[in-house]
């Protein structure tokens, strides 16, 4: 299949356990797009040994959330990069819209950089429960480190899919954090989909499905 022309821009969505960096990065596999993902860019910014670099260090390691306007800026610079690839055929934006604030300023960036107002905002829905269950109850190898989500055929597996090593129910992903992280989640981003839907531009996932049959819905929402 192949990519509708204004889908080259594609901002992902979606409460803590929806999976929406894992879409994210199968789409990116399956036409060649560029993942941009506010995790692993700020963290990149960290290595930069300036005021900004080491700063990002401390707040992030407090596990305290990076302010917008630093966000916001990081984000301007890799769409700064992007711009210096002429072949480049499109990217996936994770993470950048985590408040309506975010969401309003990342299309201006996008609009500047001209990437226009034809970026498709997905948002990958499960329930608060859903959320719950999958974050206290995804298990890790313990002898591979692999991460096994809480997700339809996985949950029926008893050891690693990989090395066949013990699994184990990780004791950090505690409930108090998780609760801390959906709270913020509705407190914060829930009012960015609400800008994204008034707008007119909001596709809904549902995300209690397989990784695979999810995917097969964002796929849809892109012809
Ligand atoms: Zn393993």
């Amino acid at each position: 299949m192949k990519l509708s022309k204004k889908a080259k821009v594609v901002i992902f969505l979606g409460p803590p356990g929806s999976g929406k960096g894992t879409q994210a990065k199968l789409l990116c596999q399956k036409f060649g797009l560029k993942y941009v993902g506010s995790g692993d860019t700020l963290r990149g910014r960290q290595k930069k040994n300036d005021f900004t670099g080491r700063k990002l260090t401390e707040v992030m390691n407090r596990g305290e959330l990076a302010p917008s306007f630093i966000v916001v800026k990081i984000l301007g610079d890799e769409l700064e990069k992007i711009k210096k690839q002429p072949k480049i055929k499109g990217f996936v934006l994770d993470g950048w819209t985590r408040t309506d604030f975010e969401a309003i300023l990342a299309d201006e960036s996008l609009e500047w950089y001209e990437w226009g107002k034809g970026a498709k905002v997905l948002v990958i829905k499960i329930s608060n429960r859903e959320s719950l269950n999958r974050l206290t109850k995804r298990r890790q190898c313990k002898k591979c480190g692999r991460l096994i989500p809480w997700i339809g055929e996985f949950r029926k597996i008893k050891r690693c899919d990989r090395c066949s090593g013990e699994l184990i129910t990780r004791v950090d992903d505690n409930i108090q954090s998780i609760k801390k992280r959906l709270e913020e989640y509705k407190k914060e981003t829930v009012p960015a989909i609400n800008y994204y839907r008034k707008k007119g531009r909001l596709i809904e996932i549902n995300g209690e499905q397989s990784i695979e049959n999810v995917f097969k819905d964002v796929l849809k929402t892109l012809k």
